[in-house]
């Protein structure tokens, strides 16, 4: 047994720190073996130019330990779980350095104690965030390194970030490693853009005979209609903008446009619906203009238009029940955020 281990061996991994503006994240929560408590928890940075992440490793020692038998700690970091001992961030364009390390066979392990890992670039995939397993070893210079301890660890990157290594360009890592975990019903067209209008907070704008939505930055913040945020607000501002889809093909049929239809004022809603029974109720004259993005005055004021008032009316309420349920997506969201009103569902868990 290697005397310098108290009372069972144990190994603490400190987190880095980073900070945003004036509030400061500071996640202290070291892992104690044998105990391996899941939670601790590491992003990679939230400062713009950087795309790396830093984990630091840190043997305690017994009181009664000489301090150079640091000299004998070497470390191995392992992907989801370590069954099957799969080193980290398999097949992924990330490339990761110890401060100091030392090649034992065909491996390169992190030797001494404190020692970091920093990796650079961020993972393809949304599935290789999350879960991973450091391993704490001895080498006396000879023979294969003996297994002392492990314990395990979570990934996350910066929700705002745009420093993930896919497309579009220029769109933030929530948008990059949520849209494959979403079910986007009729959308088949996802386009990103920071602003929509530069007068309002839009969260989304769809073009529904393309199938077509927008999102801003503003689907992933606090959805002022549910009070939800992050990975549930974006679900469902999905669900309010497939909404839309639905009622035109509704009303026109998929892929259509109106123009050729039962509309001659050409505000997106044929005449026979317009003079309905549900048209009608909802404010709607096949003589006026009633078209969606339109505000118009009445009397002085500004009004929105029937078409306006009826789609967010209906849209709106279907966020409610969204087209994903947003419980299912907590185990997909690997966002850490600098804002707590938008924080990732696993950060902090
Ligand atoms: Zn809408």
């Amino acid at each position: 047994m290697f005397g310098i281990w108290s009372p069972h061996g144990t190994s603490v991994l400190h987190f880095p720190r980073f900070s945003l503006g004036t509030k400061e994240i500071q996640k202290e929560d070291p892992i104690r073996t044998p105990a391996l408590p899941y939670g601790s928890e590491f992003a990679y940075s939230t400062n713009p130019a950087e795309n790396t992440l830093t984990i630091l490793l840190e043997a305690e020692l017994a009181e009664s330990a000489d301090p150079q038998d640091t000299q004998y700690l070497r470390w191995r970091l392992f992907d989801d779980g370590g069954i099957g001992e799969v080193r980290i961030f398999p097949g992924e364009p990330v490339t990761g350095t110890w401060s100091q390390q030392e090649l034992i066979g065909t491996e390169k392990y992190g030797k001494g104690s404190p020692v970091t890992a920093t990796f650079t670039g961020l993972p393809i995939n949304n599935s290789s965030f999350g879960k991973k397993k450091a391993v704490l070893y001895e080498y006396k210079g000879s023979g294969t390194p003996t297994k002392l301890d492990d314990a395990f660890f979570e990934v996350f990157f910066y929700k705002d970030g745009k420093n993930h290594p896919g497309d579009p360009a220029n769109s933030p890592n929530w948008f990059y490693y949520w849209i494959p975990v979403m079910s986007f019903g009729k959308i088949e067209n996802r386009i990103y853009s920071d602003v929509i209008n530069v007068w309002l907070s839009t969260y989304a704008e769809t073009d529904p005979p393309t199938r077509t939505t927008t999102f801003s930055m503003e689907a992933s913040r606090p959805n002022v209609n549910t009070g939800n945020s992050g990975i549930y607000a974006f679900n469902e501002i999905i669900t309010h903008e497939n909404c839309h889809i639905d009622l035109w093909e509704q009303w026109w049929c998929k892929g259509c446009i109106n123009t050729l239809g039962d509309d001659p004022e050409q505000d997106g809603y044929p005449n026979w619906w317009e003079d309905g029974a549900e048209g009608r109720a909802a404010g709607f004259s096949s003589t006026r203009n009633d078209k969606y993005s339109g505000e118009r005055w009445v009397q002085g004021q500004k009004q929105h238009t029937a078409g306006y008032k009826y789609e967010e009316g209906v849209c709106r309420a279907k966020e409610r029940s969204p087209l994903a349920p947003n419980w299912t997506l907590d185990i997909f969201d690997w966002s850490m955020s600098t804002l707590s009103s938008d924080q990732g569902k696993q950060w902090g868990r």
